[in-house]
């Protein structure tokens, strides 16, 4: 073998692996699916086992990774730049969230897949929605950013339960699609639900780098503490990440046993499929492409390279939040700068979710298609709001999608229930527009990287003093700001 083709077989042998693991876990699926038939929850449970030990690991590095490195580079930048990164970043979030959500909309009104296909009458025990109202969801993401008690925030966050009123049930002559239920009169109680609040953790880890970086040469000790532990947990992603082929294969494989039905893929929903896979692609590739050489004038197809081991996690797990530890790694060997990523990484992770965004649209349309709901141009515009907001409060996590559909539902005047037309395919589409939402994090760090590199001064990352032997680390100590 050429030396050049070793060398180029080396630097990519993990993503080469993990490409082989969810290539490899989708065929081994659908074999033994045929052969076996399609295998109960606990038989699945078992063969998704290595994979979820994988996601735990992942998950586990979340909390001391986060707040560590948000810590440690805040607290190293002025105030002043981290308000130029904190604009650029969220000029960029809205512009590409925006953005994917009027594509969205114009390709499910052009290609119509909803339109002649019958809808599924919606059964209870197959699949319960929450209830949602828009405004509830808004304010629900606001209180997470503000977390009453950070020690909680790592196990909890706030959520809005609607509770149905006694005398809610149908009139006998309706039936769901055609009543809409008035949430605005049932009464509601604030919960907390078991999943991280890393909107309100990174929020906290923000304010105090400030403070300690208000506070000058006494918050030295601190932020050297804080250097060493997020660099201790880049270490340790980087032993993980080595497991990722093998849990994306069994995540993969036991995923495609416990599937209902593959006809609908090419059937019923074989165009709406359609529809919200072209978006993705024309907003990954084109879009995308097009606000990063607008702000940069250069084309991204490179980094895009770069970043295929970030994707093939994210597509394997899911989880825009369980492949952030491997997408800061990334960045960092990708020579960004650490107080860039730290910034845009986990807070893109949390509210920029452009592939969510996108689906939900034309998921939403996609179901009044099908119900034959006329859409007026108010109802349009009340769409990209809904979808916008729900792909902002959607969190970094399986199908978390789904969820906040209901209220872009609402909007259209359908209920909740109707997700059911659209359940059968979700599993794989979600996999694709988290791989759209990470990317889209990741081509933002980079813009905001090069636009900040004037202002940033020496861009030393955290993988060069991880990789730096000891006498190395002294001096790059001595040179730089961080
Ligand atoms: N799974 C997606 C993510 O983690 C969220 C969703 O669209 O369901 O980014």
């Amino acid at each position: 073998m050429a030396k050049d083709q070793r060398s180029f077989l080396r630097r990519n042998l993990l993503t080469i692996l993990t490409v082989i693991g969810v290539v490899g876990g989708s065929v081994t699926g659908i074999i033994l699916r045929n052969a076996l038939g399609k295998w109960n929850k606990r038989d699945t449970m078992y063969l998704a086992f290595p994979g979820e030990i994988f996601l735990r690991m992942l998950k586990c590095l979340i909390i001391p990774l986060l707040m560590s490195s948000v810590i440690h580079a805040i607290g190293s930048l002025d105030l002043s730049l981290s308000r130029k990164i904190a604009f650029r970043s969220i000029f960029y979030y809205s512009a590409t969230t925006v953005s994917a959500v009027i594509l969205g909309m114009i390709l499910v009104v052009t290609i119509r897949p909803g339109v002649g296909v019958k809808p599924m009458e919606a059964s209870n025990e197959k699949y319960v929605t929450r209830e949602v109202l828009t405004q509830d969801t808004l304010l629900d993401l606001i209180r997470n950013v503000f977390p009453p008690n950070i020690v909680q925030a790592c196990v909890s966050q706030s959520q809005t339960y609607l509770i149905k009123p006694e005398n809610a049930s149908l009139p006998s002559n309706q039936t769901n699609h055609t009543i809409v239920k008035n949430l605005e009169t049932w009464s509601f109680e604030e919960r907390y639900e078991s999943t991280t609040n890393v909107l309100g953790l990174v929020t906290f880890a923000i304010i105090f780098g400030i403070a300690l970086g208000k506070l000058g040469e006494r918050s030295k000790p601190l932020l050297d503490f804080f250097e060493a532990a997020s660099e201790a947990m880049m270490i340790i992603t980087n032993w993980v990440i080595w497991l990722s082929p093998l849990g994306v294969y069994f995540l993969v494989t036991a995923k495609v046993m416990e599937i209902e039905s593959f006809l609908d893929l090419i059937g019923r929903l074989g165009l709406y499929f359609t529809t919200v896979l072209l978006g993705l692609a024309i907003h990954g590739f084109g879009t995308l492409s097009l606000i990063y050489f607008i702000a940069v004038r250069r084309l991204p197809f490179n980094v895009i390279a770069e970043l295929s081991q970030v994707l093939v996690t994210a597509f394997g797990t899911a989880s825009s939040s369980a492949t952030m530890p491997i997408t800061i790694q990334t960045m960092d060997k990708m020579g960004l700068d650490p107080r860039v990523t730290r910034f845009v990484i986990p807070i893109g992770a949390t509210i920029n979710m452009d592939g969510t965004a996108l689906y939900e649209a034309v998921a939403a349309i996609f179901i009044a298609q099908l119900r034959d709901k006329p859409l007026t141009f108010g109802k349009t515009v009340a769409v990209c709001v809904t979808a916008t907001a729900a792909s902002i409060g959607a969190a970094g996590i399986p199908q978390a999608g789904l969820v906040t559909m209901v209220m872009v539902l609402d909007t259209v005047g359908l209920p909740s229930e109707d997700v059911i037309n659209i359940i059968a395919v979700d599993w794989l589409l979600d996999r694709f527009r988290t791989t759209i939402n990470v990317m889209c994090d990741c081509l933002g760090a980079k813009l905001v990287d090069i636009l900040s590199a004037g202002e940033l001064g020496d861009p030393v990352t955290s993988v060069d003093r991880v990789n730096a032997e000891p006498q190395e680390l002294v001096e790059l100590k001595h040179d730089s700001r961080i």
